[in-house]
C-alpha cells in the first residue's frame, strides 16, 4: 500500500508496505520462494531487460520483502528501501557501493563496535582510509574532511556514550565537500529522527533492534534518498548477496506494526529511570538524552522528537560494582543487543570489552562501573523496583 506522506507514524506503522494481494488478506503473504516463473520467454526477457516490473529471484528482490522495505522508506520519509540480513550487512553495502581505494571516510569515534572493526580491519585492507573523530562536535568534523573523503559516516545517538550528532550541520560539511552522509539510525528509530529531513543521504538501520522489537530476527535495513542510489545499492546489494529471507522480512514487518506505540512507552519508561538512578546514592553518573545534564540535550530536543529506550550509567565500586549489579537483577535481563520489548542490561567491563585491555578500554570511554541499559516496555515501577533492590547490593 502506497502512504499518503502526511500520515503520522503511528498511522504508517500499522499500515505502511501492506501490499495488495490476491485473496485480499489483511496481512499480505510470506511468499517463502527463491524464484518466480516467467509466463513465456518474453516476460522472462522484458523482466531481465527492466522493461516490465515482477520478481526473478529472491536475492533480486520477493514481495514480501518489498512490503518490508516500502513501510521502512515511507517511516523515514526516504525514496525506496533495501532490506538486508543484519544490520552489518547493510552497512557493508553502503561502504561497498561508494568506496574504492584511495577514499576517505570520517567517521563517529562513538559507532557500533563491529563498524569500527568493518573499516579498520577489511576496508583498510582495500586502500579505504578513515578517520574517527567526536562527531558531536562539528569542528572535529570540519578538520578531519580531505579532498578525498566520500563519505561522513555518524551514528547517534552513538554508542556507547549516547553523544548526539548534529545530523544537519554534518550534512553541510560533507556536501560542501562533495561527500555522502550516511547516519545509522538505529537508537532512535525512524519515529525518534528523521535523518532525511535534516539533510541525510542515505541511512542505515540494524532492524535486529527498535524496528523489529521482540530480539528474534538479525536484520537490517538501507534507505535511499532517490533513484540513482537506489539502482547502485541494489546491484552492490544483490552482487554482495547479503539479503534478508521472507520469513525474516515478514516477522520484522509484523514487529513495525507496534513501533511507534513501543517507541512512546521505551521514552516513557528510560525518561523515568534515568531520573531515578541520577538521584540513586550508588549510582555515579547518568547520560541520558532526556536528562538536562547531558551536554547535547538541547540538540537532542531539536533533532529528535523523543529521547529513546538506551540510557548508560555507571556504577559506585568499579567493575565489583557492577557485577554485583549485574548479579542481582531478577527482571533486567543480561544480554547484550538492544531495542527489544524487554529490559536488557550489559556491564560490559566485566561482559563485552573483558577481554580488552584496560586503558584500552578507558580511553574508549568505557569505564568500570559502565552499565548499558536498553530500557523495555514493562511497567516502569516494577523496573525501577528491580534495579534499586539490586543497585543496593553493592
Ligand atoms: C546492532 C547494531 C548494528 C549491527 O546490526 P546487526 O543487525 O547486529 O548486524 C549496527 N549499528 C548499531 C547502532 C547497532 O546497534
Amino acid at each position: 500500500m502506497s502512504m499518503d506522506k502526511n500520515y503520522s507514524d503511528a498511522t504508517k506503522s500499522v499500515h505502511a508496505g501492506m501490499m495488495e494481494n490476491e485473496h485480499l488478506a489483511v496481512v499480505p503473504p510470506i511468499y517463502q520462494t527463491s524464484t518466480f516463473k516467467f509466463r513465456d520467454a518474453d516476460h522472462g526477457a522484458a523482466l531481465f531487460a527492466g522493461q516490465e516490473e515482477g520478481f526473478i529471484y529472491t536475492r533480486m528482490g520477493n514481495p514480501t520483502i518489498q512490503g518490508l522495505e516500502n513501510a521502512v522508506a515511507q517511516l523515514e520519509n526516504g525514496h525506496k528501501g533495501l532490506a538486508c540480513g543484519s544490520g552489518m550487512a547493510a552497512i557493508q553495502t553502503v561502504f561497498s557501493a561508494y568506496l574504492k581505494q584511495g577514499d576517505h571516510v570520517v567517521c563517529s569515534e562513538a559507532v557500533y563496535g563491529p563498524t569500527t572493526t568493518l573499516l579498520e580491519q577489511i576496508f583498510a585492507k582495500f586502500g579505504v582510509e578513515t578517520t574517527f573523530v567526536d562527531t558531536s562536535n562539528l569542528q572535529s568534523i570540519e578538520r578531519a574532511i580531505k579532498p578525498q573523503t566520500r563519505i561522513v559516516y555518524v551514528e547517534t545517538p552513538g554508542n556507547p556514550t549516547l553523544c548526539i550528532t548534529d545530523i544537519k550541520g554534518a550534512a553541510e560539511l560533507a556536501h560542501q565537500n562533495g561527500a555522502l552522509l550516511v547516519v545509522d539510525n538505529t537508537f532512535s528509530s525512524p519515529v525518534l529522527q528523521k535523518p532525511f529531513l535534516l539533510g541525510a543521504d542515505i541511512v542505515v538501520h540494524s532492524m535486529t533492534k527498535f524496528l523489529n522489537g521482540h530480539a528474534d530476527v538479525v536484520a537490517g535495513m538501507i534507505v535511499t534518498k532517490n533513484e540513482e542510489q537506489f539502482k547502485l545499492l541494489r546491484k552492490t546489494l544483490n552482487l554482495l548477496g547479503g539479503v534478508i529471507g521472507p520469513m525474516n522480512a515478514f516477522l520484522v514487518h509484523r514487529g513495525i506494526k507496534s513501533l511507534a506505540m513501543r517507541m512512546e512507552r521505551h521514552c516513557a519508561n528510560a525518561q523515568k529511570i534515568a531520573e531515578f538512578l541520577e538521584k540513586h546514592p550508588k549510582v555515579k553518573q547518568v547520560v541520558y538524552p532526556g536528562l538536562p545534564s547531558h551536554p547535547q540535550h538541547e540538540l537532542a530536543k531539536r533533532q529528535m522528537s523523543g529521547f529513546g529506550g538506551m540510557i548508560s550509567f555507571e556504577v559506585q565500586g568499579g567493575i565489583e560494582g557492577g557485577k554485583a549489579l549485574m548479579n542481582n537483577v531478577k527482571l533486567c535481563q543480561l544480554a547484550v543487543s538492544l531495542g527489544g520489548v524487554e529490559t536488557l542490561i550489559q556491564h560490559p567491563a566485566s561482559m563485552t570489552h573483558a577481554i580488552m585491555p584496560r586503558e584500552a578500554r578507558l580511553k574508549a570511554h568505557i569505564t568500570d562501573g559502565l552499565v548499558r541499559l536498553s530500557v523495555g516496555v514493562e511497567d516502569a515501577d516494577e523496573l525501577i523496583a528491580d534495579l534499586d533492590q539490586a543497585l543496593n547490593t553493592i
